[in-house]
């Protein structure tokens, strides 16, 4: 594939304007609000904006767009920080905050002031929203548009010195109050807040508007190309009106993409932050949250979510990705790396009665089938065995190839084996089988050419390490639980189930954050907070793809 035929829309915008030499380079910026932690969709934005610029050797701030004090925390900034760091891309010494800037925007809003085309409002919060108009109504003129500079120029500097009482007074920008765009009427510029900020301390008692700080800072750091998301199309000629009235030296352009959903998530911070605040998860890292700290928890590799936001590309349309295109992306990475391990998490004991008692040896295991390089491993072998409940069946049809009565399977690394006898307890649950193996059956040894059609896996019970494992699945049952009415209707209830697993003996000394996989079942990792549970990352097929499928056909 050439080069053009990559290239996305914004992509090709950059291309063009280095090549007709209207940039040298290109200057983008991240720029999040703290006030929560960043998601999927951010992923896309990072990886747009770092993206563009390290591929023409440009540059990328991360900006903390932090206007609304109350909404913002620290912990938010620090965990940006660390998120964006985790995801491969550095800002270098290009660490901003709009409010760094509150001095240079407090000028540039005395500016406008001067220059006539920005007035000190003092109707109501309630006022303003009448005189507003709405989309098919057109707004009116406030009684206070046409205070005088000098006065203006009095009140803004009063505002900011403290005098008045939050609402009190509103500074605003005099553009058209019968546009068909709501965001031209007139728009807030500056309002008072009595508020500490996170970054700001108590400096100021007013503070600017997202939009007004947004395009200023832009205009401040010489970013060439202001990439956001679709919402803010409407908000361009605002943008641009900043611009063409304060003629700064670096004049931004904004180009607008869609949002990235992801299938069975939500990807609102106000809704996410609720999922916290009302304990539904653990916290904002909770494995089963579209975070990036929640990904990087669970086991997610950055380099799988690169890959993913890369699949899904930069266009203008919606899009909704299924949740199976990111595990995709989290098989591939960990198909070869991750080390194989066996692990039972549903364990029903068998027991061998023809094996001697107290014996003990040692069955060599492979650490990945594909990659002889990766070694092996020793797995003691005992009478007394774990499988995986799900791996016998009493009642089986003839295609079970697990293990029956009377039927015969292969223990992987280890001996065929026969099942002699089904124990059950009073309430008539299987409890213990009783199986005979073959001696001349051991793996590796090649002393039988006997063949069975499937093969299991198994852990000692004497060696066995006893391990809560947590299952994840989506944390809701809608496609799009963004746009669900109440998110709390489509909660999947069943999202995480813990279970109490046995592994194998090497697995006893597993690194926190490190992926192995167990066989037959998928990808898991020792969680990193708690550092003794461990977390499936994912099992090794969308068995929602299959259930899914399995409907279809029941309906043909
Ligand atoms: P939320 O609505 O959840 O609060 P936001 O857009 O307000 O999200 P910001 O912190 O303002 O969050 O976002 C930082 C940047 O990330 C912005 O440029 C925004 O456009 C972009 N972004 C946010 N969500 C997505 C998404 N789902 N897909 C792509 N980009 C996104
Ligand atoms: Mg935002």
């Amino acid at each position: 594939m050439s080069e053009t035929e990559t290239r996305d829309f914004i992509r090709q915008i950059i291309h063009d304007d280095l090549e007709s030499g209207k940039h040298d380079s290109i200057v983008t910026r991240f720029p999040p609000e703290p006030n929560g932690y960043l998601h999927i969709g951010h992923v896309m934005s990072i990886c747009l904006n770092f993206g563009v610029a390290a591929e023409t050797g440009g540059k990328t701030y991360l900006r903390f767009d932090d206007t609304n004090p109350g909404r913002e925390k620290s912990e938010y900034v620090d965990a940006i920080e660390r998120d964006v760091r985790w995801l491969g891309f550095d800002w270098d010494e290009r660490l901003t905050h709009a409010s760094d800037y509150f001095e240079r925007l407090y000028e540039a809003a005395v500016r406008l002031v001067e220059m006539g085309v920005a007035y000190v409002d003092s109707l109501s919060a309630d006022e303003i929203r009448e005189y507003r108009g709405t989309l098919t109504e057109t707004g009116k003129n406030s009684p206070y548009r046409d205070r005088s500079v000098a006065e203006n120029i009095d009140l803004l500097g009063r505002m900011r010195a403290g005098e008045f009482a939050d609402g009190e007074h509103l500074l605003r920008a005099k553009i058209d109050m019968s546009s068909p765009n709501m965001n031209l009427r007139d728009p807030a510029l500056y309002r008072i807040r009595h508020i500490t900020h996170q970054h700001a301390g108590d400096a100021w008692c007013i503070y600017p508007m997202y939009d007004f700080a947004h395009t200023m800072s832009d205009a401040f750091e010489a970013i060439t190309h202001s990439l956001c998301t679709l919402e803010f199309e409407d908000h361009r000629p605002l943008y641009n009106w900043f611009l063409d009235q304060l003629q700064p030296e670096h004049r931004p352009r904004q180009i607008e993409f869609s949002r990235l959903n992801l299938a069975y998530a939500i990807t609102s911070k106000r809704k996410l932050n609720a999922l916290v605040e009302e304990q539904i998860v653990s916290g904002w890292d909770d494995p089963r949250m579209p975070t990036i700290a929640g990904m990087r928890r669970r086991g997610y590799p950055a380099a799988a979510l690169r890959q993913f936001v890369k699949l899904g590309g930069v266009t203008k349309k919606d899009k909704l990705i299924e949740m199976g295109v990111l595990e995709n992306c989290v098989r591939e990475v960990y198909g070869e790396t991750a080390e194989r391990r066996m692990a039972v998490l549903k364990p029903l004991k068998i027991v061998l009665s023809n094996y001697p008692e107290g014996q003990v040896e040692m069955m060599e295991a492979m650490n990945h089938p594909g990659n002889p390089d990766m070694g092996t491993r020793e797995m003691p072998f005992s009478r007394e065995l774990w499988i995986e409940q799900d791996d016998f069946m009493e009642e089986a049809p003839r295609k079970f190839f697990r293990l029956k009565p009377g039927g015969e399977v292969r223990l992987r690394f280890g001996y065929i084996i026969r099942c002699d006898e089904v124990i059950k307890n009073d309430a008539g649950d299987v409890v213990e089988l009783r199986c005979s193996y073959d001696a001349d059956t051991r793996s590796g040894t090649g002393s039988s050419d006997r063949k069975v059609k499937g093969t299991i896996h198994w852990v000692s019970c004497e060696h066995a390490v006893q391990t809560d494992v947590r299952l994840y699945d989506r944390l809701f049952t809608e496609a799009n639980p963004n746009s669900a009415e109440d998110f709390h209707a489509v909660l999947n209830p069943g999202s995480l189930e813990t279970v109490s697993a046995q592994l194998e003996p090497a697995l006893d000394d597993l690194e926190p954050g490190v992926a192995v996989q167990f066989e037959r079942l998928g990808y898991f990792c020792r969680d990193s907070v708690d550092g003794q549970a461990i977390n499936r990352i994912v099992t090794l097929r969308d068995s929602w793809a299959k259930l899914e499928k399995q409907a279809m056909q029941q309906q043909n």
